[in-house]
């Protein structure tokens, strides 16, 4: 029988403040509806930190228990889900309009749930997570387009954080030629041990003033940043190429032209792990166990207990983060 009352890192908001504890919850504060999972593991995505902090203006309830992945077994079991079984949730509203997964224990509807596939154990699936999806899904869409790793070498921009370094691995282990833009100082050898050919100084791609287009380098990039990096890696795409962008580090405008994508036939695909459809989720998890491993992925995660979030919330919104941070709620 699972237990009526658990331990949760909560963030409450309130006339403009954000204040988060780590408390005890009983189950009549998880949503009425879904499946009852005892919570493993979350981890720390950009997303949270936003839903933890003042600013962010993602969380939809409040208080929220923060954390859009989980990893856990099911507790109660219902129609396809036995009691036991491991799953993954991530996405949709949790931790933005349902409470997510810094929990020890969580309610989630059954239609989100993915089974934890064979090849993965629960920790990996956590270094993994929303990133590791979202750099996933990234490699899939530019592949479904043509890509292969003959075609030349492909960029992957804030390579440190967790879509970036998952994004390196994934490309990688693929055989591709990678490419790898960072602003972190100290970056080369991380970046490199996960299986980047080169390393490029972050504000190589971030200078003001270029023009829409530039001498032609990448045969395709996967972009986290966006903003002013992207126009610039736009500009340096090769005729045919494409960008798989999916992240806003660097900021939400775009300040190009259509000229790279009607003179050069370069693509732009948006990519979004939030709304995919769970047949999708479900197939692209499975390639995560496989053909999609990132390398390195023992080098990527790092873990923190619940008590420790908060620290690791702040420090990924000042850019910090080296990685993923797996989030032990029971540690
Ligand atoms: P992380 O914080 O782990 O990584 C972001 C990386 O971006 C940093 O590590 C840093 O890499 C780089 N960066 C940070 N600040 C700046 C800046 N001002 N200019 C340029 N680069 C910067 O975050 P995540 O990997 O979790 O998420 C990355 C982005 O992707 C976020 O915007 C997030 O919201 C978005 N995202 C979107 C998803 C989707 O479904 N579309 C899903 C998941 C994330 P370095 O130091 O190496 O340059």
């Amino acid at each position: 029988m699972a237990p009526t009352s658990f331990t949760a890192f909560t963030a409450t908001h309130e006339d403009g403040t954000c204040t988060r504890e780590v408390r005890t919850l009983g189950l009549d504060d998880l949503p009425a509806d879904g499946v009852l999972i005892d919570v493993e593991r979350s981890s720390v995505n950009y997303k949270d930190a936003l839903a933890s902090s003042a600013n962010g203006k993602v969380a939809r309830i409040s208080p929220i228990i923060p954390g859009i992945d989980l990893v856990g077994k099911v507790a109660e079991g219902v129609e396809g889900w036995p009691e036991g079984t491991a799953v993954i949730a991530h996405g949709y509203d949790l931790g933005v309009s349902r409470h997510g997964g810094y929990a020890e224990l969580a309610r989630v509807p059954a239609e989100w749930l993915v089974a934890l596939p064979d090849g993965l154990d629960a920790r990996e699936a956590m270094v993994i997570g929303t990133a590791g999806f979202t750099a996933a899904l990234s490699v899939v869409v530019l592949e479904e387009r043509g890509l292969t790793p003959g075609d030349g070498p492909v960029l992957v921009t804030g390579a440190t954080g967790g879509v970036g370094s998952m994004a390196v691995g994934i490309l990688a282990a693929r055989g591709y030629d990678v490419a790898a833009s960072s602003g972190k100082p100290d970056a080369e050898p991380y970046l490199r041990s996960l299986g980047a050919g080169r390393v490029i100084e972050r504000s190589e791609l971030a200078r003001e003033g270029g023009k829409p287009m530039e001498s032609m380098e990448w045969a395709a990039a996967v972009d986290c940043v966006g903003g002013l990096t992207l126009a610039n890696v736009l500009a340096r795409v090769r005729y045919g190429g494409a960008v798989a962008a999916s992240g806003l580090t660097g900021g939400a405008s775009l300040p190009t032209t259509v000229l790279p994508f009607i003179l050069r036939n370069v693509a732009l695909l948006g990519v979004d792990s939030v709304q995919t459809a769970i047949a999708r989720r479900r197939e692209v998890w499975t390639r995560l166990a496989t053909d999609l491993k990132p390398a390195g992925l023992d080098r990527i995660g790092h873990d923190v207990a619940l008590g420790d979030v908060g620290k690791v919330l702040d420090a990924i919104l000042r850019g910090e983060v080296t990685g993923r941070t797996v989030v032990d709620v029971r540690g």
